[in-house]
């Protein structure tokens, strides 16, 4: 980097001052831009970021001190080098100006050579800050971005996408069969390899595309503006170059392939993570679909082979969320500090709570693992709910077809989705709740008689019956163990309600399932319909 790639941005409230100074750089620079105060500098700077600014101390409405520390505040795309032009040179001056983030001082009346001597100097630092922070977010053996720069990338694009409405799509990719390369033809062979792919992934990618080294022999590409058919498109030629083109190891050239997952962004209930939990899903299936493909997410529901399909359609008709759901017990207050949400979990037994604001709308969700991160210090146990949950929760309305809930679970590494209604959280339905039904379903049919044997149909009315019986049973007892308690002990029995009222609505949530068939007069499988209230089918 020299001075002449520099862009500068010249600040003052004096016109003359500014005409003076742009003359002297006028040629010596890549390009002036002239500003009459602080803020209209700071909307240049956000439009675009300059390399220098050389910026007067007092002027109208944001001055030079002010300025500065609002540069330092934003968060640009590269390092800007501030210098101050000062008329007193005093020490209270400079160690304001030093404090404020600026790094060197022109005294007026300005020097045209010693202007052009410090920005020269300036242009050393800029030079080895860009080398540093290239440094810091590329990889070593590849040269490419990183896993965190990666995310940090990701972040910017999807609240873009997001604010815009654009496609944006991720596609992640793992090399074939990568450690029999090492194991065959050394670690430096298989280093090779690596680089050379980078390589090649980077040739296939426009300037807007981030391509990252994800870790090991995988790598993963976001690529704004992108949908999901043109992601496979892309993924799909960069999979061809690869496999058309033996790599070079030196003493011969090793035919390598790669397996690509490609997912768009889902809808706006997702997350930016989750975007590329999409995409790993999809690779995954490339991998076990034999490698050396490209498989989008989008295309995971049309694999199922049709017969499954179909009898997916009958099994789930007319099942809605509500009829699957467990009801919620309570939910955590965004305005709870951390600690008594932390005991809300702990005292009932739960991995994670909805999160509501004072209209009782679900605002976020709060999960062990936030809360993991919050035993660090007693400030962090002190903090707001809301500054420590999740704000992006996956939500399902109550008249939400239980299928596509079914197929949302299916697909991601999420083990659970929030059911609202009228924005307000009523219940929850995760893996477990899903199993739950399915079997409920088939003991109701008198298909599941007892754990080890299937049954025919035509048991089925007796073999709900004795589910019945069996279910009351427990229920009682629960029920029995609860009143003891109550009636007997003076210590908190909370936790106790709580778990035996949980166990019981489960239990009743079993009955409900088989009211249907204890009367006898049940149909196939294939028609179903439901009853409100339960989830009871026939
Ligand atoms: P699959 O087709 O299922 O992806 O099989 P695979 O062999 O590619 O996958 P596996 O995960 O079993 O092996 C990945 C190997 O990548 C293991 C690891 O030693 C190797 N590896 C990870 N990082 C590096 C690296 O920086 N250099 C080299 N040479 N090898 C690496
Ligand atoms: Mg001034
Ligand atoms: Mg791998
Ligand atoms: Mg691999």
């Amino acid at each position: 980097m020299n001075t002449a790639e520099l862009n500068v941005l010249l600040v003052d409230d004096e016109p003359l001052m500014l005409r003076i100074i742009s003359r002297w750089l006028d040629g010596k620079v890549a390009g002036i831009r002239l500003a009459a105060d602080g803020e209209q500098a700071l909307r240049m700077i956000e439009a675009e970021c300059p390399d220098v600014i050389i910026t007067d101390w007092e002027m109208p409405r944001l001055n030079g001190l002010e300025l500065c520390r609002a540069v330092r505040e934003l968060d640009l795309p590269h390092y800007v080098y501030v210098f101050f032009l000062t008329a007193r040179n005093s020490h209270e001056e400079i160690i304001a100006g030093l404090e404020a983030g600026a790094n060197d001082f022109l005294a007026k009346p300005i020097h045209q050579g010693e202007l052009i001597a410090r920005l020269r100097a300036g242009t050393r630092v800029l030079e080895l800050e860009r080398r540093l922070s290239r440094l810091a977010s590329t990889d070593p053996l590849t040269g490419i971005f990183t896993q965190r720069t990666f995310y940090e990338h990701l972040e910017k694009e999807w609240a873009r996408a997001r604010r815009f409405h654009l496609p944006l799509s991720c596609v992640m990719i793992d090399l074939d069969y990568f450690k029999r390369i090492n194991d065959t033809h050394g670690h430096p062979a298989g280093d090779t390899v690596l680089r050379a792919f980078a390589e090649l992934l980077r040739r296939h990618s426009r300037q807007s595309d981030i391509v990252c080294r994800y870790g090991g022999e995988e790598f993963c590409a976001l690529l704004p503006e992108t949908d999901e058919q043109q992601a496979g498109l892309w993924a799909d030629r960069l999979r061809r170059a690869l496999a058309d083109h033996p790599i070079d190891i030196g003493d011969r050239c090793l035919t390598v392939t790669a397996s690509f997952g490609a997912a768009q962004r889902y809808d706006d209930t997702t997350t930016a993570e989750q975007l590329v939990d999409l995409a790993d899903q999809a690779l995954l299936t490339a991998k076990r679909a034999g490698r050396d493909r490209v498989v989008r997410f989008a295309q995971l529901a049309g694999e199922t082979d049709l017969e499954s399909a179909e009898s997916q359609e009958a099994l789930f008709h007319g099942v809605l969320a509500r009829h699957v759901m467990t009801p919620l017990v309570a939910c955590v207050h965004q305005d709870e500090i951390v600690g008594q949400a932390a005991d809300f979990l702990l005292r009932l037994r739960l991995s994670s709570s909805p999160v509501v604001d004072d209209d009782g709308k679900l605002v976020g969700i709060l999960s062990d693992k936030d809360l993991m991160a919050a035993i660090v210090s007693l400030d962090s146990w002190q903090r707001p709910v809301r500054e420590i949950m999740k704000p992006n929760v996956i939500c399902y309305e109550e008249e939400t077809p239980v299928r596509t809930i079914y197929e949302f679970l299916c697909r991601v590494s999420l083990r659970r989705v929030v059911i609202v209604s009228e924005g307000r959280p009523t219940g929850a339905i995760s893996r477990g709740s899903l199993i739950r039904w399915f079997r409920n379903l088939l003991i109701s049919r008198g298909l599941l008689a007892d754990h080890e044997s299937w049954q025919v149909a035509d048991t089925e009315p007796k073999c709900a019956r004795r589910r019945v019986a069996e279910t009351s049973q427990e229920l009682a007892e629960l029920a029995a163990r609860l009143a003891g308690a109550a009636a007997q002990s003076s210590e908190d029995i909370g936790p106790l309600v709580i778990g035996s009222a949980t166990g019981m609505q489960s239990l009743v949530t079993d009955l409900l399932a088989y009211s249907r068939y204890v009367s006898g007069n049940s149909a196939g499988i294939g028609a179903t319909s439901v009853d409100a209230g339960g989830i009871s089918i026939d």
